[in-house]
């Protein structure tokens, strides 16, 4: 059984096709710039990687596109169409319509449409995307797998912000979350490393990647998450401020001259780990940096550490106890300095790690736990990918 795992977004569409005998993808790649000059499409196969300059003036050309790459004689993974047997797509937002992924129909694509404000950036592109597939492909399944649907077990009380309760009736203003997929993934493979059911264990979860999110994960449910009504809350992130005091935006329009959107923009694009250092978005650079003496970037990495630590004590005094802390994305997967920063001196939690091992990459799941640590600290490759396969072929398939 083969799933085609679809995150399309403005000008990109990505995939990939998971055999799910193996549950490893048997091909995957990349539309950049739909709609726009100089479109290009990256299919990777066999071993080997092409890539395909042609215009794409939409997203339905582009999923043909990689339809085509994908049944290629010389390319392609599958000798007809038909061997994809379901569709899943990544859709941003569920608002709180669903606690759960959901078989696309038309009333379920309506509910996926009315909650696009909640994500005006990302939803009407993944709508975009479905919709593609749907116009190539009418009679296969497909499935919408949220990245706030694992965060709607959340209590009341974490997820609301005391602002009047009307703003919450009247317009969903409150805590959604995201990463989920992520979250759920980790998580899960947390307990089965551990040997444990998910019921006996209090897990905070770190993806830390150009965006990143913290969550409490209790009895395999989410109790809390970093990330708010959008993914601009949290920990500073590459170039995100994260959770800053709101006033801070009327204070800078008056001062700048800039509009509102122009305040959120300087927010999600300017601000974060390249506001600080003025050097870059990506750790490697700034720790290149930071080792040659630059200050903004040991402040930019500080930062980083020092706040996602924060919410790693949050979390463990918000779940009464930790037992597992795991470190997963392109940064807390690769870069051993800020696990290192993040854990240091929560020995009184019971949080240590071993250095030299922490200093080992390993690229499978690692327990980076010191001698006699209480709490489990685990590298774990996160892999949203299969858990939209997984969902897909559950829903779609029975399977
Ligand atoms: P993601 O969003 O999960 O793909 O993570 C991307 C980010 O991970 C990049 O912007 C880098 O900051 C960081 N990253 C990737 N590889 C490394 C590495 N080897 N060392 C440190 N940071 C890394």
């Amino acid at each position: 059984m083969k799933i085609l795992v679809i995150n399309a977004g403005s000008s990109s569409l990505k995939y990939q096709l998971i055999d799910m005998e193996t549950e490893k993808a048997v091909a995957k790649g990349g539309c950049e710039r739909i709609g726009i000059e100089g479109s290009f499409l990256k299919h990777k196969a066999n071993g080997k990687e092409i890539v395909i300059e042609t215009p794409m003036p939409d997203h339905k050309v582009a999923v043909k596109l990689v339809l085509d790459a994908l049944v290629d004689k010389e390319h392609g993974a599958i000798s007809s169409m038909k061997e994809i047997d379901a569709v899943g797509h990544r859709v941003v937002h569920s608002g709180e319509d669903f606690d759960k992924s959901v078989l696309i129909t038309p009333e379920v694509l309506e509910t996926i449409a009315s909650n696009a404000e909640l994500a005006p950036l990302h939803q009407p592109a993944n709508i975009t995307g479905i919709n593609a597939c749907r116009a190539i492909m009418p009679s296969t399944p497909m499935v919408a797998v949220f990245d706030t649907a694992f965060h709607s077990t959340m209590p009341d009380y974490a997820y609301m912000y005391a602002v009047p309760y009307e703003a919450y009736k009247n317009y969903k203003i409150r805590r959604y979350g995201f990463h989920g997929s992520s979250h759920l993934f980790v998580s899960d493979e947390a307990a089965k490393y551990l040997g444990k059911p998910k019921s006996q264990l209090k897990i905070v979860t770190c993806h830390l990647g150009n965006g990143s999110s913290i969550s409490a994960v209790d009895c395999g449910k989410c109790v809390d998450t970093s990330m708010g009504f959008t993914p601009l809350a949290g920990v500073p992130m590459g170039t995100r401020s994260g959770d800053i005091d709101p006033a801070v935006v009327e204070f800078l329009e008056t001062k700048t001259g800039m509009t509102t959107a122009e305040v959120i923009n300087y927010l999600n694009k300017k601000s974060g780990m390249m506001g600080i250092s003025g050097v870059s978005s990506d750790f490697r650079d700034l720790s290149a940096a930071s080792a040659s003496g630059n200050d903004r970037a040991r402040l930019a990495l500080d930062m980083f550490a020092y706040s996602t630590k924060k919410y790693v004590g949050a979390y463990a005094a918000a779940m009464g106890g930790i037992d597992c802390l795991v470190f997963t994305a392109g940064i807390g997967e690769n870069d051993s300095f800020i696990r290192e920063k993040v854990t240091d001196g929560l020995g009184f939690l019971g949080i240590s790690i071993d250095k030299q091992e922490n200093a080992r990459r390993t690229g499978d799941i690692h327990d980076i736990t010191a001698a006699g640590g209480k709490v489990r600290v685990l590298v774990i490759p996160t892999n949203e990918e299969l858990v939209i396969a997984r969902d897909t072929a559950r829903l779609a398939l029975g399977k």
